[in-house]
């Protein structure tokens, strides 16, 4: 086994030490409070090996990571009817871009920006009885943790100044791509934005991914096909308009989300996540990318 332990010791001094950070997300207010000083990495071998360094133990945000388990869990319901819903194209475009959902005729490029995982939102919306238990339930499955837990104050606050995802909810329902009630799915959309979870919760929760659908438990969750799916899709749209630059940098599946995490994976080797809040000006952590491309340079460890 490679000393992955020295090496994330190596990347993370380097990260700590270093005075550009980026910025905390502030257009979320409850995300603003976050200390920009927190930094962690957690990576979880296919064996199950662990090694971590910094904060890789304290909650965070995890925003759009959330919207690879509700795509995975509204795959494992639904099938592949999703996808004459929701596109499967690169966007190119930052997270909440509305222009492109009107001259493609309400279908969104792909599940990871905003419009596409509202779509994705309505669809369990459809198919479950009670959505944010029952979505809650997958996430704490798949961690075998019952602790995980939506933050109904990160929850409130989106939903107090998310406008834009507001306008996007309208303009899919006006082209018919949203089948139940706007405040309904958006309330949905904001708490799943708003699970609170640590770099090693979620390296345990994106394990499945790694391991053919299998989570940790043991429970096959999706076929080999669909996850196949969410890697490609993860590695051409999971960072939004850096989603090349991602591939070029670092060379993995991965997700981001304001809240300053990045969860990326090679399939059958790890799951690694990086904790840092400050973002870059597209919206991804900057030390993050910093250290997962150091991570995959100095490991030999892509997809490439
Ligand atoms: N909840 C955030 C939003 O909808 C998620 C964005 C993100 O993490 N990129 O704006």
């Amino acid at each position: 086994m490679r000393d992955y332990q020295n090496i994330i010791n190596g990347i993370y001094e380097k990260a700590i030490n270093q005075s550009e950070k980026g910025t905390v997300a502030t257009y979320i207010p409850e995300l603003a409070k976050v200390d920009i000083a927190n930094f962690g990495i957690h990576l979880r071998t296919i064996n199950n090996t662990c090694f971590g360094i910094g904060e890789y133990d304290t909650l965070f945000s995890i925003q759009s990571i959330s919207k690879v388990l509700s795509l995975a869990y509204a795959m494992s319901l639904v099938g592949e009817a999703i996808w004459k819903r929701v596109d499967v194209e690169p966007s190119g475009h930052p997270f909440n871009q509305l222009a492109l959902l009107e001259v493609e005729n309400g279908i969104p490029r792909n599940p990871f920006i905003n419009s596409g995982a509202i779509v994705i939102a309505d669809i369990l919306l459809s198919h479950l009885d009670d959505p944010k238990t029952d979505f809650l339930n997958f996430v704490r499955q798949l961690c075998d943790d019952d602790s995980i837990n939506y933050n109904e104050t990160v929850a409130l606050s989106e939903k107090q100044t998310g406008f834009k995802n507001v306008s996007a909810a309208n303009l899919l329902k006006s082209f018919k791509n949203l089948e139940n009630d706007i405040d309904a799915v958006l309330d949905f959309y904001f708490h799943q934005c708003s699970i609170e979870m640590t770099c090693s919760q979620l390296t345990k929760v994106f394990y499945f991914l790694a391991n053919n659908g299998c989570c940790l438990q043991n429970k096959l969750h999706l076929t080999n096909s669909q996850v196949k799916r969410i890697n490609a899709l993860m590695l051409t749209c999971g960072f939004y308009d850096e989603a090349g630059e991602f591939a070029f940098e670092v060379g993995l599946p991965g997700k981001s989300g304001v809240g300053g995490g990045i969860v990326a994976l090679l399939p059958d080797n790890f799951i690694i996540t990086t904790w840092s809040p400050g973002l870059n000006k597209k919206g991804n952590s900057l030390l993050g990318m910093q250290a997962l491309e150091a991570f995959t340079t100095q490991t030999k460890q892509s997809i490439f």
